[in-house]
Order: C-alpha cells, then sequence, then structure tokens
C-alpha cells in the first residue's frame, strides 16, 4: 500500500486521476476531504501554477495561508462569476462608508450635547451667584456667554420652526 493509502489520494491528484505519490506538493494543502475546494480553485488555475504560487513562499505556515486563500477566492468566484471578489470587497466599502457616516453624526451630536452642558452649568453657576448678591465681573462674562449661546439656540430653534412651517405650506397647497 502507497502512502495514498494511508491518508487517501489527495484532491489534486484524485481530479488528475492519478497517484498521489509521498511527496506530492498538494496533499498537504489540499486532502482528500477538499475535493469541492479544490475543484472549484481549478477552475481559475492549472496544477502548474497552483504549485508554482505555493512554492513561491518558503514556509509552511504561509503555503497554508495561501492554499486558504486560493480556495476562498474559487468561492467567492464560484457564487459571484462575473465580479468576483470585487463583488464583496464593494459591499465592505459601502458599509464602512455607511459606519463612518454614521459616526460623524454621532460625533457631531456629542459636541453638541456636551457644549450644551457646559452651557447650562454656566447658566446654573451664574444664577447661584446672582441670587446670592455678589455678582462679579466674572459672572457678567458669563452671562454675555450666555446670551450669545441662548441666541444661537434660539436662532436655529425658529430656524427649524420655519423650515416646517414652510414644509407644512408648501404641503397644503
Ligand atoms: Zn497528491
Amino acid at each position: 500500500m502507497n502512502d495514498a493509502g494511508a491518508r487517501g489520494k489527495c484532491a489534486a491528484c484524485r481530479y488528475q486521476r492519478k497517484r498521489c505519490e509521498e511527496n506530492c506538493p498538494l496533499a498537504p494543502f489540499f486532502p482528500s476531504n477538499k475535493v469541492e475546494d479544490f475543484n472549484k480553485v481549478i477552475r481559475l488555475y492549472k496544477v502548474g501554477t497552483i504549485i508554482n504560487m505555493l512554492n513561491s513562499v518558503a514556509d509552511n505556515e504561509k503555503k497554508a495561508k495561501m492554499a486558504e486563500t486560493l480556495i476562498l477566492e474559487a468561492k467567492i468566484r464560484y457564487e459571484n462569476p462575473v465580479y468576483g471578489c470585487i463583488a464583496v470587497e464593494e459591499k465592505l466599502r459601502l458599509e464602512i462608508e455607511e459606519t463612518m457616516k454614521e459616526l460623524d453624526l454621532v460625533q457631531k451630536a456629542n459636541t453638541y450635547f456636551k457644549e450644551l452642558r457646559k452651557r447650562s452649568l454656566y447658566y446654573k453657576k451664574n444664577k447661584e451667584t446672582s441670587t446670592s448678591g455678589t455678582q462679579s465681573f466674572q459672572g457678567h462674562k458669563s452671562d454675555s456667554t450666555l446670551e450669545e449661546a441662548t441666541s444661537i439656540t434660539e436662532h436655529h430653534a425658529i430656524q427649524d420652526v420655519e423650515t416646517r412651517v414652510d414644509y407644512n405650506d408648501n404641503d397644503g397647497t
């Protein structure tokens, strides 16, 4: 009994209908249980090309990783015959783009609420100072900051309302 008898003919030799020698370069990466995977890989690359690619890297760990990558590429190409891996890449790219937009919005909202909190603390502090009757120059300074903040907020609120009213008017006619 030769080596193939012990570990079973490798997927590549089974495909080529030949004896699987003990030193078969493809046996460690395409064992007998990977017949289906190898049949997909062979749609993309010739046996010689697969061997050359595996030989282009030195250590076995990298060779195994390469075989894994070839199988993955072949599977994706099998599912997406036209675009192959590009279809997956494009899908992921769009997902990243959407997530980045979402992150940007969350960061902006975060900044807005932080600012709002800061201003409400100023307001609270200021109120306390003025009721105790010891309003300092700094208190006046904070007051003007608060007025500015309030006017900005009110301005935006008015704009929001105006936009909504405009929208409703257009909707009505
Ligand atoms: Zn073999």
